[in-house]
């Protein structure tokens, strides 16, 4: 089980944890990433490893509440155990000897996933994001962390003419300014789509490409 060493509250909504993890931490390298389950049932969130140790098998993150499962994390206390902790995940970032490095980076939240099986090539592809119960059913979801998921799977897959298609077309929707809700609300001057519409200006940018 992986214990909840040290909690520390950074901002209502930011939260600090020191986990008991020592077989990720032996590994652990800047820029990866871990995948937790709150509890057996509960969905997989990837956050990245703000920090590790690895003498004292801890590895640290920081974490935004935003949705169901990140506010789940939040409700849990200093001994408390987490059901799974997996990692370390992702590609280290490439670092030269330039003495002490400090790394910041973000994102739209629009990644895709992948977990790659590299002994029998089995893989499984999945938006990086939660659920989003508040926003089910609205047809204002942003499709683009699943859109481009499908994109890596294509290229495991070995059809990379597909994925770039795919991925070309997303990147024309956005250069567009056509966007769904979440986008929107940060770019005034784009154009407000629905989910299906996004999709469906994401296809006739691809079928352009492909014509
Ligand atoms: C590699 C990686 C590393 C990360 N590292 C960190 C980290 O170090 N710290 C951290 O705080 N977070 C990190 N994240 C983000 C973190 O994984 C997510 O915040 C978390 O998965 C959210 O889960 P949730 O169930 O709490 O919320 P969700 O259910 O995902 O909801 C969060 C909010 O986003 C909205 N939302 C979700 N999906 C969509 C969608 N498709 N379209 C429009 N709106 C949507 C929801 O309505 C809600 O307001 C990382 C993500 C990745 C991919």
């Amino acid at each position: 089980m992986y214990r909840i060493l040290q909690k520390e509250t950074l901002t209502p909504v930011t939260k600090l944890y020191v986990i008991e993890a020592p077989e990720v931490a032996r590994k652990a390298r800047a820029g990866q990433f871990i995948i937790l389950r709150v509890h057996e049932e509960g969905e997989r969130i990837p956050l990245t490893i703000a920090d590790f140790d690895r003498e004292a098998g801890t590895i640290t993150i920081v974490v935004q509440e935003v949705g169901v499962s990140t506010r789940l994390l939040g409700t849990m206390n200093e001994g408390d155990c987490l059901a799974s902790f997996t990692g370390p995940l992702g590609t280290p970032t490439e670092i030269e000897e330039y003495g002490t490095v400090v790394v910041v980076g973000g994102g739209l939240g629009i990644a895709p996933g992948a977990n790659l099986n590299p002994e029998n090539q089995i893989a499984i592809f999945e938006a990086t994001h939660g659920t989003a119960p508040s926003i089910a059913g609205k047809n204002c979801a942003n499709p683009c962390s699943l859109i481009l998921s499908g994109a890596l799977m294509l290229q495991h897959m070995g059809w990379h003419q597909a994925a770039d298609l795919v991925e070309a077309g997303v990147q024309r929707a956005l250069a567009a300014k056509t966007v769904t809700l979440d986008f929107q609300r940060q770019m005034p001057t784009a154009t407000l789509l629905s989910t299906t519409a996004f999709a469906q200006a994401v296809i006739e940018h691809l079928q352009n490409l492909s014509a």
